[in-house]
């Protein structure tokens, strides 16, 4: 099912669900499962208005919310 694209306003545009990282440092989340719009008429990819807010209410309450867990991480063309 596509969705109207509000960059171009053409139809055409998908949800998918993408990992999304925040801050850095002690402050770094890593959220999974973040519905990002991507358009396939004018290539663009955003964040809607609700995501963000969901994206900033999982940040103030990541304490609650937020899992830890040991991932491998890569840099690329690099060292870690
Ligand atoms: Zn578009």
């Amino acid at each position: 099912m596509t969705m109207v694209c509000a960059v171009c306003g053409k139809r055409g545009a998908r949800v998918r669900r993408a990992t999304r990282t925040c801050g850095n440092g002690k402050t770094f989340l890593l959220i999974e499962g973040v519905p990002v719009v991507r358009c396939s008429r004018c290539g663009e990819s955003y964040l809607t208005a609700q995501t963000l807010r969901e994206i900033e209410r999982i940040k103030q309450d990541r304490r609650r919310l937020a899992r830890r867990r040991v991932v491998p991480v890569a840099r690329f063309g690099g060292m870690a």
